[in-house]
């Protein structure tokens, strides 16, 4: 790889340059030049921090959307289930009258 502060070609493994270029990022920074492209590396963790919040905000709202979706169904669910049932006891009820005159003549 070049280095970028005196254009001399460096081996891949080389750490730093004759200059004193060193390429790992987040090292010692000895050059001024340097500065640009440590800033997005000092800027990126508190990025990532707060898209990570954002991520986590929203994974909460879809969470409770989720809920209330949830809740909403199940109320439906249980509304349908006592409806059901209530029409259902009636029908036992009736076919239980229905039948109970029969059982005598038997
Ligand atoms: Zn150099």
């Amino acid at each position: 790889m070049m280095c970028p502060s005196c254009k001399l070609e460096n081996p891949l493994s080389a750490m730093m340059c004759d200059c004193g270029y060193r390429f790992v990022p987040g090292s010692e920074i000895s050059n001024g030049g340097l500065t640009a492209h440590a800033v997005p590396l000092q800027v990126d963790p508190g990025s990532l921090y707060l898209r990570s919040i954002a991520a986590s905000v929203d994974s909460i709202r879809k969470m409770i959307l989720f809920w209330i979706v949830a809740s909403i169904a199940a109320g439906v669910v249980w509304g349908l289930i006592v409806v059901y049932q209530g029409a259902k006891q009636q029908e036992i009820m009736k076919t239980l009258q229905d039948r109970e005159p029969e059982r005598p003549r038997r």
